[in-house]
């Protein structure tokens, strides 16, 4: 069995305890994040809740210049939105969420019942993407959005369900919400 140096290991606990302490200003502020009450200072996990910085935090979100659902995962961002006759209007946005006319893309949707799902395609109308059909029916619709900006691009999939019933605090609809519940 190896016997540790206990000067050794003194030596160690100075040298991480002043490593790991770096005096930031005068007082160093440790109490914010996980409280484990050990006095660990890690440079990342700290910081990852709670300090505002916009990423994981659950503010509201952003609405679509229509009061549609702003999807972000796609560039441009598209903001989706179901018209009165059920067809769907894709309004792509730039980063001041101001529409845009539509780039070159591919865009489908599979939506509905997994046993009978409808497919609708996409067509230019004007300086948005209006659905080929409508939504199938009922109030709440899972969707499978599928995105090629530009077309020969790997596709972009977006998930979600288009939910007809109208937030209580928003006062959008549920697909819409902005409330980040
Ligand atoms: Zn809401």
């Amino acid at each position: 069995m190896k016997r540790i140096n206990p000067i050794h290991l003194v030596l160690v606990i100075v040298l991480a305890g002043s490593l790991g302490c770096q005096p930031e200003g005068s007082a160093p502020d440790h109490a914010h994040g996980t409280g484990s009450g050990q006095h660990t200072h890690q440079p990342e996990g700290d910081h990852e809740h709670g300090t505002g910085a916009g990423q994981h935090t659950h503010e509201k979100k952003t609405p679509g210049p229509n009061g549609g659902r702003l999807i972000a995962s796609v560039s441009p961002q598209v903001e989706f939105l179901v018209k009165e006759d059920r067809h769907v209007q894709l309004t792509f946005v730039d980063s001041a969420l101001k529409p845009i006319d539509v780039p070159e893309a591919t865009v489908s949707l599979i939506g509905g019942d997994r046993q009978a799902p409808s497919e609708l395609g996409f067509q230019v109308s004007g300086t948005v993407l209006i659905s080929e059909g409508a939504l199938p029916e009922g109030n709440v619709v899972p969707v499978i959005l599928s995105f090629q900006i530009p077309p020969a691009s790997d596709p972009i999939v977006e998930r979600f369900n288009v939910d007809f019933s109208i937030c209580s605090e928003c006062k959008l609809v549920e697909y819409a919400c902005i409330c980040g519940h």
